[in-house]
């Protein structure tokens, strides 16, 4: 277990049948859950991919057992300063609660310091600002909800400060900012190496339904620039412009106005749908990036704050729980719903992932909305 942390049930009920533990052995399911409860044992979930139902757990997963160090090198070749963003969080104490490294497993504990890395394949300035967001949110939420749980066990008096804050490095991993003097905005808050820290605490920490851009968003970044844009992005750009600013970029983008025509003709009673396959067309046959749109919309004298909308993904929070959401809906739920998509059903398809050549024939086979939406589902 100490190499890989996993438990199975009957062994952890054999260990109980020791004389030791012969008290808790008439409630062994019951401890059992609340184990799991409390984090202390974690679920390796599993479904059918057919039913959607979920599979009996054979494995479970004990972090605080897990006493290997990590000894590859994906920190050194990874998280490199071109690709990563990091941020820390830091524990008012000289060492962090036992009750976190029981449940977290730490790879990235230094002293009184867990430090979070994000990394991109390619490149940092790729990383979606929501996604950072949410990541660290949620991270933050668990480190609270614990830190909680163990004051509550120590103390009588639940302290309301939170035992930790959070620092924002520079590029380089060396210097590191606590957020209060980033949140106050009157500090210069620029490390000894030149780099300027409130940028990376925007990344994580984008505002929410935000519509418009910060009055100092300077816009998408080279490396985003020089981007293709991918079919839900696009999907976004067409759903959020009329349909004469998208005919007028297309132009901009050396589309025929012949072509346009065609498309028109091609779906006359689906203007979201001509919109967004003009865009396609356009990425498919004159090979456009982001660069191509915003200089299309220089051109046109829109603001390019317009491509960064486009990069953004929407949050949705959703009052479902998380293990209804995990499950594949059955037939009889798709039945229902796909009555009541109606003419979002080629965005359904998009977000989805279906393909366009899929989406398009779904469209020349049936032209009852509710029949394509079945189809989509
Ligand atoms: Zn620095
Ligand atoms: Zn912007």
């Amino acid at each position: 277990m100490s190499e890989n942390g996993m438990i199975q049930k009957v062994d952890l009920y054999q260990i109980w049948e020791q004389e030791e533990f012969r008290q808790i052995l008439p409630f062994k399911e019951y401890i059992f859950d609340m184990l799991i409860h409390l984090d202390i044992v974690s679920e390796q979930r599993r479904y059918d991919t057919k039913t959607g139902s979920r599979l009996p757990i054979e494995n479970f997963f004990v972090p605080c057992m897990l006493t290997q160090r990590n000894d590859t090198d994906f920190l050194t070749q990874e998280c490199t300063p071109e690709r990563t963003l990091s941020l820390a969080f830091v524990f008012k104490g000289t060492i962090i609660p036992p009750a976190l490294p029981n449940r977290l497993i730490c790879a990235c504990l230094k002293g009184n310091k867990i430090l979070l890395y994000l990394v991109h394949k390619r490149s940092k300035g790729l990383i979606v600002p929501e996604i950072a967001t949410s990541v660290r949110e949620c991270l933050h939420l668990t480190l609270e909800r614990i830190s909680e749980f163990y004051q509550s066990t120590v103390h009588e008096k639940v302290i309301s400060q939170l035992p930790f804050h959070t620092d924002y490095s520079c590029s380089r991993f060396i210097c590191y900012f606590p957020e209060e003097r980033l949140a106050l905005k009157t500090d210069e808050c620029v490390c000894n190496h030149g780099d300027d820290i409130t940028l990376n605490w925007k990344v994580w920490n984008q505002k929410q339904k935000q519509k418009q851009c910060d009055p100092d968003c300077t816009g998408l970044s080279e490396d985003a620039l020089s981007q293709i844009p991918s079919n839900t992005e696009l999907l976004r750009l067409s759903v959020n412009c009329a349909t004469r600013m998208i005919h007028d970029l297309a132009l901009h983008l050396d589309m025929e106005e012949s072509e346009w025509s065609d498309m028109v003709e091609n779906y006359p009673r689906n203007t979201q749908m001509v919109k967004f396959l003009t865009l396609i067309d356009l990425k498919e046959n004159n090979g456009i990036r982001f660069g191509d749109l915003a200089k299309g919309l220089i051109e046109m004298k829109i603001t390019t704050h317009t491509l960064c909308m486009m990069r953004r993904r929407k949050q949705v929070i959703s009052s479902i729980q998380d293990d209804i959401l995990d499950s594949i809906p059955t037939d009889e739920i798709l039945d229902n719903i796909s009555t009541q998509i109606g003419k979002m059903v080629f965005q359904l398809g998009i977000e989805l992932g279906l393909s366009i050549a899929d989406l398009e024939n779904i469209d020349k086979c049936n032209c009852d909305l509710t029949a394509q939406s079945k189809e989509v589902l």
